[in-house]
């Protein structure tokens, strides 16, 4: 647990225990394929119900109540995290986590 100490941005750490844990705990998100009809999730804007622990494609999940907007790419960023180890050389090299700051 040592290289924990060094990793650059902890705060993705962090989400990837979260993650990780939830699965663990047996709540882990659904974020594959809709809650309601079953069917992979379109690469586009999608709807989580944290409640429902599950992502509903934008047919089923537009008028929830229960849901918020998720990015096509903070779906990816969450599928990466719920799908590979964490190695101490890290898990998440590809993919961008901060936006580079503008220099000017
Ligand atoms: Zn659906």
């Amino acid at each position: 647990m040592g290289w924990l100490a060094t990793e650059s941005d902890l705060p993705l750490v962090a989400r990837y225990y979260e993650i990780h844990l939830l699965g663990l705990a047996g709540y882990q998100p659904q974020l594959f394929v809709c809650g309601a009809c079953k069917k992979p999730l379109e690469p586009e804007t999608n709807y989580f119900s944290p409640a429902q622990g599950t992502v509903f494609c934008r047919q089923h999940g537009h008028d929830r109540t229960d849901t918020i907007e998720v990015s096509a790419n903070a779906l990816k960023v969450l599928r990466f995290l719920q799908t590979r180890e964490w190695t101490p050389a890290g898990c998440c090299g590809s993919v961008p986590t901060r936006r580079p700051k503008s220099s000017g």
